[in-house]
């Protein structure tokens, strides 16, 4: 029998990454999700974090969340197909409600989504009142709901200096929000951990308010393992995504979104590249480029992004499986959260 289509497509792209028998197999589910994609008139977006065989095969769109939530927001399909995670499907149901968005996997959450609750929203909006919440996408539905904008890791530091206030609750991202705070130079206060109620030193000088949320995946890169690369790799370009700690960024040649970091390699002639980040997305963009001399530092994947396969979409497909909902009351405010952050960039 002559090699599909799919196969000869991911062969050459893939071939010292999967198996060969794996990518066969690999490409057929493809090939299928691809025919019953265009039969029930669906659109599939796919995270930069995307397993390499997923990611150069299926998705109508790859990319970050922004521009993921852009594309859902402008498409005409019946059936939005969203390989990434949950908050993620959420945002596209929030953009395009009268569209059916299927998530693939039941249960692909986020770490930092689950760190805080629209409870935690209004508990620290009492506290101080009028301060203004600006929410990191990587949240659910309900918090962003509770606050007034949302935004990404690309924009962050933008819609920080957006906001006319000289005080803002940062969420919840403890990183992130530290990195913000680097470079827009504000001093950040966090609640204080081992009691019920929240509780700050508000006797400080502060013009930022976090959270203590993480990302289970960036909190593992350490300045060690940076200096531990340099001494190998003197001439490396070192990349580091924001949720990695102020002082992996600080340490770092770069920092910016998953799209600002693959631009950055992509245009760049530099004799090696450290991306610290999860580590699929090393994989998608060695596979689109491999010329480019990437080293490694694979022990981080992140196990929700991981839960989406090509078997789980194509019977998401199948069976019109995970449907998201979001409550009519929560998603318009969400909406104008989401919007607002749109309309900045
Ligand atoms: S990589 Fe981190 S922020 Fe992204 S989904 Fe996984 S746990 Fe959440």
């Amino acid at each position: 029998m002559p090699d599909s289509e799919m196969y000869m497509k991911l062969q050459p792209m893939l071939a010292n990454m999967v198996p060969d028998v794996e990518l066969r197999y690999k490409a057929e589910l493809a090939e299928e999700i691809n025919r019953l994609k265009v039969e029930r008139n669906a659109v599939i977006l796919g995270h930069n974090y995307m397993e390499p065989a997923l990611y150069h095969s299926i998705p109508d769109y790859v990319g970050d969340s922004l521009y993921l939530a852009r594309m859902a927001a402008e498409t005409d399909k019946d059936i939005i197909i969203f390989c990434g995670v949950k908050f993620m499907a959420e945002t596209a149901k929030i953009l395009n409600p009268t569209r059916t968005v299927l998530l693939p996997a039941e249960k692909a959450g986020c770490s930092l989504a689950e760190s805080i609750s629209a409870h935690d929203v209004r508990e620290l909006k009492a506290h101080f009142p009028g301060v203004p919440v600006v929410t990191y996408v990587n949240t659910y539905a309900d918090v962003k709901a509770e606050s007034d904008i949302c935004c990404t890791s690309g924009n962050a530091v933008a819609v920080v200096e957006s906001l006319d206030s000289e005080t803002v609750i940062f969420l919840p991202d403890e990183y992130l929000a530290g990195n913000v705070a680097r470079e827009t130079g504000r001093h950040i206060i966090f609640p204080t951990t081992g009691s019920k109620s929240l509780q700050f030193e508000t006797d400080l000088d502060y013009q930022m308010v976090g959270w203590r949320g993480r990302c289970e995946v960036h909190e593992k890169f350490t300045v060690e393992d940076i200096n531990t690369v340099r001494e190998q790799f003197p001439d490396v370009v070192i990349l580091a995504h924001p949720e990695c700690s102020p002082e992996v960024v600080a340490a770092s040649d770069f920092s910016g979104s998953t799209t600002a970091m693959i631009h950055n390699v992509e245009n760049s002639d530099a004799p090696h590249f450290l991306l610290l980040t999860e580590c699929s997305m090393g994989d998608n963009i060695i596979a689109a480029n491999p010329h480019k001399p990437m080293l490694r530092l694979c022990m981080v994947r992140c196990p929700h992004m991981k839960q989406i396969t090509l078997e789980d979409t194509l019977k998401s497909l199948q069976l019109t499986q995970y449907k998201i909902e979001v409550p009519e009351e929560i998603r318009l405010k969400a909406l104008q959260a989401v919007e607002r952050m749109i309309a900045i960039g």
